[in-house]
């Protein structure tokens, strides 16, 4: 069982942003920037490419509700999109509010957020999520 997996069945805490019947979305718990959020099949496939054409398609639609929710909680030039998978084995998909290209460097260091602000980042999400 994937992080991930334990993470979708509830066995380890996250802060959920949106949910439909094949895929979760939480927060990366080393966030980019304020928002950074991760998109995952509830169905176990390491690679992302892996994914059967429909379940593919169907991921990136749900992303991109994830991502107007994102913009609509956190008001940004652009939600940037990648696909890196090399930490851990499970299909995701990052999602990231922009404000400039700096914002989607995996090297750079990443944001301290205490656990209430990663809390109210989550619940803003959500309600933007759940009210679309
Ligand atoms: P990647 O596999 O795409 O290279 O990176 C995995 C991402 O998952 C990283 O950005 C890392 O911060 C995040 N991550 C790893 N373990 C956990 C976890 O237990 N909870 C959460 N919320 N994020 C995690």
């Amino acid at each position: 069982m994937t992080i991930f997996s334990r993470i979708i069945a509830g066995e380890i805490p996250s802060y959920k942003c949106a949910e439909n019947d094949k895929f979760y979305a939480f927060l990366d718990i080393n966030p980019l920037a304020q928002g950074h959020t991760l998109v995952v099949p509830k169905q176990e496939v390491d690679y992302f490419f892996d994914l059967d054409d429909n379940d593919l398609a169907d991921m990136v639609v749900f992303a991109k509700k994830v991502a107007k929710a994102l913009r609509t909680a956190f008001p940004c030039r652009k939600v940037g999109m990648a696909v890196l998978g090399l930490e851990v084995n499970h299909a995701h998909i990052h999602l990231v509010p922009l404000q400039s290209e700096g914002d989607m460097d995996f090297r750079r260091a990443k944001l301290q957020l205490t656990p209430e602000q990663m809390q109210q980042t989550a619940d803003r999400i959500l309600a933007a999520y759940e009210a679309r």
